[in-house]
């Protein structure tokens, strides 16, 4: 799959736009006039303290909340067409003792047959190709209570690619994660982001990680404060302000 993206311009490449969006919620604005370009084959990271409307956006995107202003995806030669979106919620729990394994947790998604009838073995086969393109295959037999918080982001994000989507969206990747885990999923979703040119959005506090992986880093707080390269976010007063830090970050 062949794409690239020519300079800034979205006319000839595929582009997620967000207009003038905002979102009210019992008559507050917890979003507010947000304009936001994303790219093909671009990593985006969203960041602002908690409660500045980051899982907002995602869900206004992914179309779970109402929203005023407009979204639209255009690609090559198709315009406004329904991107399809790969969601990775927020760390959801599984209880440690859950016997479901990761094989019928896929099979549960992804087929009508009913899980206790076991896995077929064309399931399984499927299964195997989605876990492969995480380099997960080994996790299949694993009950998914017993998963590291890194070994089930990696089967949610498998989960999340099939189909291969346009857009893949991942809320606190990271959260739960060990450091080795971090950088192991972040060069994943890289890898990802650069064979299938997907347009990755995701929402972070780990902000050591984006100078390395983010094309894009945009940070809110109900508006956009301040968005561009790692580098300039991190530096900025903006972000100071935002997390109260003295200093500029380090990027
Ligand atoms: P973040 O993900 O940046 O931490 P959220 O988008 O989850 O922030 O929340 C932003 C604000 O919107 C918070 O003040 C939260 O309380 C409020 N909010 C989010 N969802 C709802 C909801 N369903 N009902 C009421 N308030 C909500
Ligand atoms: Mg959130």
């Amino acid at each position: 799959m062949t794409h690239h993206t020519h300079g800034d311009s979205c006319s000839n490449a595929c582009c997620l736009k967000i207009q003038n969006l905002s979102v009210d919620i019992a008559g507050e604005a917890i979003l507010k006039n947000i304009n936001l370009h994303i790219h093909c084959g671009q990593m985006v990271a969203l960041i602002g303290p908690n409660g500045a409307g980051k899982s907002t956006l995602l869900k206004a995107i992914l179309g779970q909340r109402e929203y005023s202003g407009t979204i639209s995806f255009s690609a090559v030669g198709q315009r406004n067409r329904k991107p399809l979106i790969g969601y990775v919620p927020q760390s959801p729990a599984f209880d440690s003792g859950d016997p479901v394994s990761v094989a019928d947790l896929f099979a549960c998604c992804m087929s009508k047959r009913p899980t206790f009838l076991g896995v077929s073995k064309k399931m399984r086969q499927k299964v195997l190709t989605c876990l492969e393109r995480v380099h997960g295959t080994a996790l299949i037999d694993k009950p998914i209570g017993r998963l590291s918080g890194g070994e089930l982001q990696r089967v949610l994000l498998a989960l999340a690619l099939e189909p291969i989507p346009n857009i893949l969206i991942l809320d606190e990747p990271l959260s739960g994660v060990d450091v080795e885990g971090m950088e192991s999923l972040m060069e994943m979703l890289d890898e990802i982001r650069q064979k299938y040119d997907l347009s990755i959005l995701i929402t972070t506090h780990d902000f050591a990680m984006l100078p390395r992986y983010a094309n894009q880093v945009v940070l809110i707080s109900h508006e956009v404060l301040r968005q561009g390269t790692p580098k300039e976010v991190l530096q900025s007063p903006e972000f100071a302000r935002a997390f109260h830090r003295k200093g500029a970050m380090e990027a």
